[in-house]
């Protein structure tokens, strides 16, 4: 492993953004976030602790309530957010420097991540100018009804290290359009780019307030959810900590959006176009060095093909670039924290002592500096093995087999979560019988993986609650108010006699 132009590494000073303003944490705390792949320190944050929190919730409680962007008209909220997409591209060389210097992923990669968050920030501009609701005019002669869509109010969003600009992108744009405002906890791990995105909503014109970014770990967010001053929990994350959050949320009444965990099957059918399909199940695990909610970790091969499939896997599998994430030709950096190399690592000895057999990987990769794991496959996986049900979150894919369409449907839906799955077949019915018999909020026949700001997405079951995206990404932001109007006299009368003077 080579620490390509170190020298160039950005080593700088952050802090809080509160009310417009960029502060040090109240007990002028840091702390400083190191590569991955380079092990140097790349930046410094504040550290926040739960006074922090209070401030941020303060400031964005009173942007919403006594501030203009609430009643701003959507045209203009849609300028800003259209603005702060230009500012990402803008700038999209810088910001995928951060994110492959702290989260370890691929710089290639990191563009294109650059590229869709400011498609994101694009597209919910377009929405800022269509909350509106309905015209009652048939309940009686008397009587009008308007329902309208109002801002729900200050949203807490806790994000994680996998997709940070990503991630906060499918969640902070949608709450600015429709006029909520927000405090935002990146992960300490990767606080850069959100970091970067609030100077940039300052600098294309959002009010101050709107947006209150705290950095910090270890109680910030568990503040955030049981802040009586937010109306609202939108996290990614662990299901476990996810089930957390709704429980301080549910205390308090708050409305919650999870975007949780997966364990995605993809299904791989004897008449599949399987150089295509295997490309895809590769891609699939290893994308992200499979550190990816949507990660394809599980595949389910028909019986007849797996032998021939599994060996073109591990052939293929073995020819992933891993390596610097600076090298514009890596397909795979490095593992985000020892944290989760640990939990790779406890999920790849729980598959050898379950007895699949391990035909690709199981090791770190040696290197001087960093912390890689080698693509990983294991076979002859059966679905109660950890290894076929748990989200490792790491480049380990599992193989199974079955022999009927109806047992890969039962295999594919055997597990707690359902955020998404995928069939590969040359049969148009086996396509429309998975699709609509899998239960995962997205379905990909014959490609995987692709998302676009158009297409609602999230879980069943345990991958989450809510969906971001699509059109109806704003309702998650905004409440209904039902208004009758008297047409006319009030002519019916509920005290008997009526008025008396
Ligand atoms: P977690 O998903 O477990 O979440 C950590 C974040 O949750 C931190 O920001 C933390 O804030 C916050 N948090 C902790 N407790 C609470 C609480 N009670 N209320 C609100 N927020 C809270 O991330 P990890 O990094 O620990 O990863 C663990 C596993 O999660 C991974 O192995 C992977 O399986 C999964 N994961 C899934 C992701 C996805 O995209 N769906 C993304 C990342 C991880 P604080 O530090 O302030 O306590």
């Amino acid at each position: 492993m080579t620490s390509t132009h170190l020298s160039e590494h950005i080593v700088s000073d952050n802090q809080l953004l509160l009310d417009g303003k960029e502060v040090p944490a109240a007990a002028g705390e840091t702390f400083e976030r190191v590569s991955p792949a380079h092990d140097v320190v790349v930046a410094r944050y504040a550290r926040a602790a739960t006074e922090d929190v209070d401030r941020a919730v303060t400031a964005a409680r009173r942007a919403f309530d006594t501030g203009p962007w609430p009643h701003r008209p959507g045209a203009e909220r849609a300028r800003v957010l259209h603005r702060v997409g230009e500012l990402i591209r803008r700038d999209r060389e810088q910001l995928a420097r951060i994110e492959a210097l702290e989260s370890g992923k691929p710089i290639s990669q990191a563009l294109d991540e650059v590229d869709g968050s400011a498609d994101l920030w694009e597209y919910a501009a377009t929405l800022a100018r269509h909350s509106y609701g309905d015209a009652h005019n048939d309940l009686g002669a008397d009587v009008l009804a308007m329902v309208v869509n109002e801002p729900l109010g200050v949203v807490s969003i806790i994000t994680p290290w996998n997709f940070p600009l990503l991630i906060v992108s499918q969640k902070l744009p949608f709450a600015l359009a429709v006029g909520c405002t927000a405090v935002v906890k990146p992960s300490e791990l990767t606080p850069g780019t959100t970091v970067q995105l609030g100077r940039l909503l300052l600098e294309a014109g959002c009010d101050e307030g709107v947006v209150n970014i705290v950095t910090g770990a270890g109680g910030i967010g568990a503040a955030m959810s049981g802040h009586p001053g937010s109306d609202m929990v939108s996290f990614t994350g662990s299901t476990a900590v996810g089930r957390k959050v709704a429980a301080a949320a549910g205390q308090q009444l708050k409305r919650v959006e999870l975007e949780l965990g997966g364990k995605n099957p993809q299904i791989v059918c004897a008449d599949a176009d399987l150089d295509a399909a295997l490309d895809a199940v590769v891609f699939g695990v290893y994308f992200n060095a499979g550190e990816c909610c949507n990660s394809g970790s599980r595949v389910l091969v028909h019986s007849s093909i797996a032998d021939e499939v599994q060996a073109e896997i591990v052939a293929r599998a073995a020819r992933v670039p891993v390596g610097d994430p600076l090298d514009p030709a890596t397909k795979v950096g490095a593992i985000t924290s020892d944290e989760q190399l640990s939990v790779i690592e406890r999920y790849v000895a729980e598959g050898h002592a379950s007895d699949a057999e391990l035909l690709l990987g199981g090791t770190r990769r040696r290197t001087d500096v960093g912390r890689f794991y080698e693509p990983t496959v294991f076979a002859g996986v059966t679905p109660g093995m950890s290894i076929a049900r748990e989200e490792i979150f790491g480049p380990v894919l599992s193989v199974l087999t079955f022999d009927t369409l109806d047992q890969a449907i039962e295999i594919a839906n055997s597990t707690m979560y359902g955020l998404s799955a995928g069939i590969w077949t040359t049969d148009i019915n086996a396509a429309l019988v998975a699709s609509r018999r899998l239960r995962a909020g997205t379905v990909w026949v014959n490609r995987w993986m692709d998302g676009y700001p158009e297409l609602p997405f999230g879980g069943y079951g345990a991958s989450g609650e809510g969906r971001e995206l699509g059109r109806q990404a704003i309702s998650a932001f905004t409440q209904t108010k039902t208004i009758q109007l008297q047409v006319g006299p009030r002519t019916t009368r509920w005290v008997p006699g009526g008025a008396e003077r």
